[in-house]
């Protein structure tokens, strides 16, 4: 069916382990990281332009941190549909409309939820029915988050993390996440568990999958989990931004099973008991002031659909 509008909903990553090797000599580190769809969604509307003669790219934002997301070409979601534009030869274009809900440089892979939903519409808009195999080709190449935000579920990562391994998962985990002030940049971060580590305030690790995490997983057991989720750039995250430290501590004591920063932070996510035990802790966190606001997810979930 032809339709000059398709709109989808793309869902936040977080990490259940992020662990991060020795810088590589492109710049890059090295990581394991098991990644996790979860329910916090940003909506994208993708219209064709092919009425308009002429009409380059158009992008608006709206909603959670749209005044720190650009509004032009720079846009992950623009470069992701002008690439699948080139790939294929052709010279259509689109006006994407991103109605966000993920906290902008917060960790949660906001920008590549929403650069893996636009290679998903616009690819339905233009009927082009491109392999998965290529749009995940496509994706490595706009970034290393986007592979995995383009399939969702739960993921093993290696390289960059664009490289995937499946992971057995059974049942739903359910999240409170606390959205903090302000974001912290992702390289900034990475720079500051470089220098931690050089200071030997941080051990270095050859990062290796954790069998205790992917038991967890198979076993769809919360208390497991909730032992067996890291993060190696959390020292980084609250060395920048030390009231990180406050968060964790007081989801904890709120009764949250675990706390972590959300991949480079500054967002941080907490594993609940269950879905009752995810409203109550949210509520209580909420009140609790140590957080600009705060959100419930459960996970995990597919890619943009
Ligand atoms: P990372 O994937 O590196 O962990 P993050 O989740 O911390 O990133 P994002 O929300 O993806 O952070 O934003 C990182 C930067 O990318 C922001 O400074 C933002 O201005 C820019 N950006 C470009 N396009 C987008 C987009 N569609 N949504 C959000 N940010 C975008």
């Amino acid at each position: 069916m032809n339709s000059d509008l398709v709109t989808v909903q793309a869902p936040a990553k977080i990490n259940l382990q992020l662990s991060v090797g020795p810088v590589r000599t492109d710049g890059f580190h090295d990581l394991v990281t098991v990644f996790h769809a979860i329910d916090l969604c940003d909506t994208i509307t993708v219209r064709d332009n092919e009425n308009i003669s002429g009409a380059e790219f158009g992008i608006t934002v709206t909603g959670e941190g749209a005044r720190f997301v650009p509004e032009d070409a720079s846009n992950l979601a623009v470069k992701a549909a002008a690439l699948l534009a080139q790939h294929h030869g052709i010279t259509r274009t689109a006006t994407i409309e991103i109605d966000k809900r993920i906290p902008v440089a917060g960790g949660m892979a906001g920008g590549s939820a929403d650069a893996a939903g636009v290679l998903i519409a616009c690819d339905r808009l233009w009927e082009l029915h491109t392999p998965m195999t290529v749009l995940e080709q496509l994706a490595a190449q706009l970034g290393s988050d986007i592979p995995f935000s383009l399939h969702g579920g739960t993921a093993i990562g290696t390289g960059r993390g664009e490289v995937l391994s499946p992971v057995i998962a059974t049942g739903e985990f359910h999240w409170v996440i606390a959205l903090m002030d302000g974001g912290l940049s992702t390289p900034k971060v990475y720079a500051e568990c470089d220098r931690l580590r050089a200071e030997n305030v941080q051990a270095e690790n050859q990062p290796s999958v954790s069998e205790p995490l992917l038991m967890a997983l198979r076993q769809g057991d919360p208390e497991l989990l909730a032992r067996s989720l890291t993060n190696d750039l959390q020292p980084a995250a609250i060395s920048l931004m030390p009231k990180l430290g406050r968060v964790i501590d007081t989801g904890l004591e709120l009764g949250a099973l675990a706390g972590i920063v959300s991949g480079s932070g500054p967002t941080c996510v907490f594993l609940a008991k269950d879905k009752d035990a995810s409203i109550g802790l949210a509520a209580e966190l909420a009140g609790s002031g140590v957080c600009r606001t705060v959100r419930t997810a459960s996970g995990p979930v597919q890619g943009p659909r």
